[in-house]
């Protein structure tokens, strides 16, 4: 077999976490990405939180992901002397009857002890309107995805291993050896391209369902508020004093970037519910998650060309997943390992 040598197509985090793993571990790579303004993971608000969503439940195998995260993204930002991964407290408020009643049942959950901050939250009833009703969780963070993809880029140029291309996949040849691009010879093509994927005719049977999302950006004076707050919508106050406000879903789109009218009204509805403070609105962002019906994200080679390799699917998690899943699929390409059967992309062919 020849030594490996790993072209990635797209840095988005999901490119990028493959592109660090293999730099720890001295693989040589090239990652392509056709540098976009708007994507996915640039947009992303990069929040890391166990207990999500209507039905309050702790996100699927969450310690492995957030033990994997926090040391992956430390590593990171050492090599990069930067700041990008910030743990938060994170407070859910509950916004109706239902989900009070909802909560009471749920908060004796053995899997739910580790995330619940022992004492209720206080908040400041002149920045939050309602404020009673909420539980604080731990072990939530963030991550300034803006500042960690720009800085890995810097680095994977310096390195000489960052190009800037859009890549069609009739460009890569592959054979049973290998692949080639542009005349330089690789060992495997993974394609981590994002929602672009849907349109890729190696993966026309994989069920895409993805989501545009939109989030604005906010000024006002939160008071010294720091945590992550949520309810009915969620607000992260960042270190420069802006907030960011999300999100939307929308499973029917023509448009990637250019969002719903009515769902931004619904959006900033639901803000001026949470917060009492006044708040101007100063922009907003959308760009499409990658979404695989029923599944929490695929990968792995293709059914019938061994050295294409995919990771896709990290949906409204790329923060939270990429470390941990970018590694899993290299030491099964490298180490061959077994790939957990529920993210392997041969099992799931149909
Ligand atoms: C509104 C919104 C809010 C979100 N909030 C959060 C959050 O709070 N926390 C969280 O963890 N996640 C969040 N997400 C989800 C998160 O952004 C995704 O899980 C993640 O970004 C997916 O990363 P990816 O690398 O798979 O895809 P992408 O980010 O789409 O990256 C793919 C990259 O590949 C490039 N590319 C595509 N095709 C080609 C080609 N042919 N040639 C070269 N390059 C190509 C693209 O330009 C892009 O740079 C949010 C998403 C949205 C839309």
């Amino acid at each position: 077999m020849s030594a490996p040598r790993f072209l990635i197509i797209g840095q988005g985090l999901a490119g990028t976490a493959l592109a660090w793993h293999l730099w720890e571990r001295g693989v040589p790579f090239v990652i392509a990405d056709r540098d976009e303004p708007v994507t996915c993971s640039k947009v992303a608000a990069g929040l890391i939180t166990p207990i999500t969503g209507m039905r309050l439940t702790v996100s699927w195998s969450y310690t492995t992901f957030y033990r994997e995260a926090i040391h992956f993204y430390r590593r990171c930002g050492k090599k990069l002397k930067q700041h990008f991964f910030f743990p938060r407290g994170y407070v859910r408020l509950l916004k109706n009857e239902a989900e009070i009643a909802k909560w009471h049942k749920r908060r004796r959950d053995p899997d739910m002890q580790p995330f619940l901050h022992p004492r209720p939250p206080k908040m400041d009833a002149e920045v939050i309107h309602d404020p009673a009703n909420g539980f604080q969780q731990r072990h939530a963070a963030w991550l300034d995805t803006t500042a960690y993809l720009q800085a890995s880029r810097d680095l994977f140029t310096t390195l000489g291993s960052w190009i800037k291309a859009d890549v069609q996949a009739t460009d890569v040849q592959d054979d049973a050896t290998g692949v080639e691009w542009r005349g330089q010879r690789f060992s495997h093509v993974i394609w981590a391209q994002g929602w672009s994927a849907e349109k890729h005719p190696l993966l026309s049977w994989v069920p895409f369902q993805s989501a545009r999302g939109t989030i604005l950006t906010v000024q006002a004076d939160l008071r010294g508020e720091r945590r992550i707050l949520n309810r009915s919508c969620w607000l992260l106050p960042r270190p420069d004093g802006s907030l960011r406000v999300g999100s939307t879903y929308e499973w029917k789109f023509d448009d990637p970037h250019t969002p719903a009218a009515e769902q931004v009204q619904q959006l900033e509805t639901n803000l001026h519910s949470l917060l009492k403070t006044p708040a101007q609105i100063t922009g907003m962002q959308t760009a499409v998650r990658p979404i695989i019906k029923n599944h929490q994200a695929l990968m792995g080679t293709h059914p019938t060309h061994p050295r294409v390799a995919f990771l896709n699917g990290l949906g409204s998690k790329g923060s939270l997943r990429s470390p941990w899943l970018a590694r899993h699929l290299l030491e099964h390409l490298l180490d061959g390992t077994a790939l957990d059967p529920e993210l392997d992309l041969q099992r799931n062919e149909v």
